[in-house]
C-alpha cells in the first residue's frame, strides 16, 4: 500500500494568469494618469476564473490624488471580480497603509503598478499584502 505525502496548505493556491494586453492596458492607463493615480478593477474569463482579461474602471476610480482612490462601498460584489489594481506616481510598488486595509476588505488579487509602468514595475499581492506571482499570458 502506498501513502501519499499530503502537503499542507494554509490556504488554497490558485495560479493566478494575466492576459499580457490587459497588464499592458493597466501601464497604458497609468502611464495616461500620470502624475495622478490610476485605478480599476480586475475582471476573470467566465471557464476557469483564474485569467485576468479585463480592466473595470469605476467612476470616480479613474484618477485620484490620495492613496485611497478605491471607496469600499463603491466597490461591486460581482464574482467575475477577482480584485484591484492601481498605480503609485512613484517607483515603489509596496502597498501603503490604505492599500492594504483595501486589500484585507475586499477582493483575493491585488496589483500595483509604479513609475515608469512597464513590465519591470509591478506587482500582486494576495489578500495579506504577501506578494504572489501571476503569469503574463
Ligand atoms: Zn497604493
Amino acid at each position: 500500500m502506498t501513502f501519499f505525502k499530503k502537503r499542507k496548505k494554509p490556504d488554497k493556491k490558485v495560479e493566478w494568469n494575466i492576459k499580457k494586453d490587459t497588464l499592458n492596458f493597466i501601464f497604458e492607463c497609468a502611464k495616461s494618469n500620470y502624475p495622478k493615480e490610476f485605478g480599476g478593477l480586475l475582471r476573470v474569463d467566465s471557464d476557469e476564473k483564474t485569467t485576468i482579461i479585463e480592466i473595470v474602471i469605476l467612476p470616480g476610480t479613474i484618477s485620484g490624488d490620495s492613496h485611497a482612490i478605491f471607496q469600499l462601498h463603491m466597490l461591486p460584489i460581482d464574482f467575475s471580480i477577482i480584485g484591484t489594481c492601481h498605480s503609485h506616481p512613484s517607483l515603489s510598488f509596496n502597498p501603503s497603509d490604505a492599500d492594504m486595509f483595501l486589500f484585507r476588505k475586499y477582493g483575493r488579487v491585488h496589483i500595483v503598478v509604479a513609475y515608469p509602468f512597464d513590465n519591470s514595475s509591478w506587482q500582486a499581492y494576495n489578500n495579506n499584502g504577501e506578494k504572489i506571482d501571476i503569469s503574463v499570458i
